[in-house]
């Protein structure tokens, strides 16, 4: 598992390569998505970084960014809200997302793959997918 501060170098890289400019709130942020380690609301976010230094009209915006720039991958949820989790190159995953509270946990295993071959006999190129499975969890039983 990389560090911490590698992976910040690293999505520091990619922001610039992308020409998005690096500012202080686009830091901050980065920063928590990393300690994180779970996905993230705007809202969540928003509440770590502390209301005053940044509104969440800008989290949200930065969130986004990181998206477009591909460090970071937006998960939808089922209410239409979204959480965002960075890239981590080394190990493809879904989730498993609370609908009541929007907790995430990872799944580490994917069996999508079979159907990515698939689609690839069909003759299409550069298959990727989307897949996010939802429920309620132990504590909002
Ligand atoms: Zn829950
Ligand atoms: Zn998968």
């Amino acid at each position: 598992m990389e560090s911490t501060n590698q992976h910040y170098d690293e999505a520091i890289s990619s922001l610039k390569r992308e020409r998005y400019r690096i500012t202080e709130p686009r830091k901050a942020l980065l920063r928590l998505l990393i300690e994180a380690e779970k996905p993230l609301s705007a809202e969540e976010a928003h509440a770590a970084l502390g209301a005053d230094c940044y509104d969440l009209v800008t989290v949200y915006r930065n969130l986004e960014t990181f998206d477009s720039a591909g460090i970071a991958t937006r998960i939808p949820t089922e209410a239409g809200k979204s959480l965002y989790e960075l890239n981590a190159e080394e190990h493809h995953h879904h989730h498993i997302i609370c609908r009541k509270c929007h907790k995430a946990e990872r799944l580490d295993h994917c069996e999508i793959e079979k159907l990515e071959t698939l689609a690839t006999k069909l003759g299409f190129t550069e298959v990727t997918h989307v897949l996010e499975l939802y429920g309620v969890c132990d504590d909002c039983r």
